[in-house]
């Protein structure tokens, strides 16, 4: 799907020329002639990048950016300040006001293209983490990346073989953060990428080739999610605009502004942070998502969900699956004589038990309250029943401490084990028939493993 660009300028002619270039390369092009105009719009049309010119009656840009970055509903769309050139004082007055980048008038094609290319990019992954987490939990609400503030200081990596060249990017640099040069990189590990936030890549490099580095930063696991800032001559658009392509982040032409590339700088290693605390707080909900609290273990509702799909597969024809269900024995007595916590402790002290004695492609879970339930792919009935032989053993053979190791207690389980027969076994008949087993083990004597096959 191409991306929606919201132009906004006071002249038609200025809109109207934008819109044509933008329209040539497949953008959707939707415009506003102030500021004012520009926050309805965003905010009804939701646009994926935002050009606001400066000077506009009614409203002005840096008002209207303030304003953009301030709301929730605004704050994650780019923004580019369009400002007459030279004019170096609004290009850093935008960036204080929370622009994520500029273009200077006239525009030029090279310029408008590399940075929208550069910042809907930004955006499409922070939409994809958005959507995730809409679809998933809700991870509470993260601060929006303030453009505003400070920032802690940064490791940077310059990458450029010409090394008074890269001297004089890495002195700017160390003004705020902590630079370190290739060629002292390779000496400390540091080339790897490990503990690195941002690189800077100069695309004039003659002892390798810089766009082949780029992609080969991209493709790898620790460098891939790092921000490249690409360093390039005004001859070298072609390539620049290859290093975009291939996942650079954002480009800075020679010579180099020493504001212009702090402001890059800053604004690339706060996206990388922010994507950063986004994907760990993604990682965490969907981990809480699957998991339960007390034990750790795998809870019911991923249970039912892992269940579905081996299920369909085994009645599709492949491997059967099958499952033991195993419930703490006189568990009432536990709690009615120790109290609910201790009995707490025993459920966290039998399921780290499961835990460690579970085959690797196990899926052990809690169904709720005292019954657990473990999942075995690829798995016949007399090897599941082994599995949950072994399991009973581990529990009865050995005393379960409790009251923090104060005190201890005999533990024992039983168990219902049953496999996946013919071609259409459901969830609920294959659950059903073990927690028969189960009844069947408890009417037995209780300690013990027994097993059906699923109706
Ligand atoms: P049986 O051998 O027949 O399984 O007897 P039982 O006492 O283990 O079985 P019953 O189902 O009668 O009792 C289960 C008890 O487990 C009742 C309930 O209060 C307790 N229980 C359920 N969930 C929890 C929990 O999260 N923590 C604690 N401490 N107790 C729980
Ligand atoms: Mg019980
Ligand atoms: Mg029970």
């Amino acid at each position: 799907m191409s991306s929606r660009v919201l132009v906004v300028d006071d002249i038609l002619a200025n809109r109207k020329l934008l819109q044509a270039k933008l329209s040539h390369e497949y953008f959707q092009v939707v415009t506003a002639s102030n500021g004012e105009e520009a926050l309805e719009v965003a905010r009804t049309q939701h646009p994926d990048i935002i050009l606001l010119d400066v000077m506009m009656p009614v409203m002005d840009g840096f008002e209207a950016c303030e304003i953009l970055k301030s709301e929730q509903r605004t704050q994650h769309i780019p923004i580019v300040m369009v400002t007459a050139l030279g004019d170096r004082d609004h290009r850093l007055k935008g960036l204080m006001a929370g622009a994520d980048d500029f273009l200077t008038k006239p525009v030029d094609d090279f310029a408008l293209m590399s940075r929208i290319r550069a910042l809907t990019k930004y955006k499409l992954v922070m939409d994809e983490l958005r959507s995730r987490e809409a679809s998933g939990r809700r991870i509470g609400v993260i601060e929006a990346d303030d453009s505003r503030g400070p920032i802690e200081p940064a490791r940077i990596l310059v990458v450029d073989d010409n090394e008074r060249q890269a001297r004089r990017i890495g002195l700017t640099l160390k003004q705020e953060h902590r630079p370190v040069l290739w060629s002292e990189a390779q000496s400390e590990g540091a080339a790897g990428g490990a503990g690195i936030d941002l690189i800077v890549l100069s695309l004039d490099a003659k002892a390798f080739d810089p766009l082949r580095l780029c992609a080969h930063f991209k493709s790898q696991q620790i460098t891939r999610d790092l921000p490249i800032l690409i360093v390039a001559d005004f001859e070298d658009e072609g390539k620049a605009m290859r290093a975009l392509e291939l996942g650079a982040s954002d480009i800075i032409m020679r010579p180099i502004d020493t504001e212009e590339l702090s402001a890059r700088v800053r604004t690339q290693v706060r996206k990388k942070r922010y994507l950063d605390t986004m994907r760990r707080r993604l990682d965490e909900s969907m981990e809480l998502a699957i998991t339960d609290q007390l034990t750790g273990l795998f809870n019911r509702r991923h249970m039912m969900k892992q269940l579905d799909q081996f299920l369909q597969r085994a009645n599709a024809g492949g491997p059967p699956v099958s499952v033991f269900i195993a419930d703490i024995d006189h568990f009432k007595r536990v709690n009615d004589t120790y109290g609910h916590d201790v009995g707490d402790e025993v459920l966290q002290e039998f399921a780290e038990r499961m835990r460690e004695n579970v085959r690797p492609g196990d899926i052990p879970c809690r169904q709720g309250g005292e019954e657990f339930v473990v999942i075995m792919p690829n798995t016949p009935g007399d090897m599941a029943s082994a599995a949950a032989e072994r399991l009973r053993r581990k529990v009865a053979g050995d005393f379960f401490p409790i009251e923090r190791g104060k005190n201890r207690l005999d533990v024992t389980i039983s168990l219902g084990v049953s496999t996946s027969s013919g071609e259409n076994c459901t969830i609920d008949e294959l659950l059903k028939s073990a927690d028969q087993a189960l009844y069947d083990a408890k009417h037995a004597g209780r300690n013990q493993v027994k097993s059906r096959q699923a109706a």
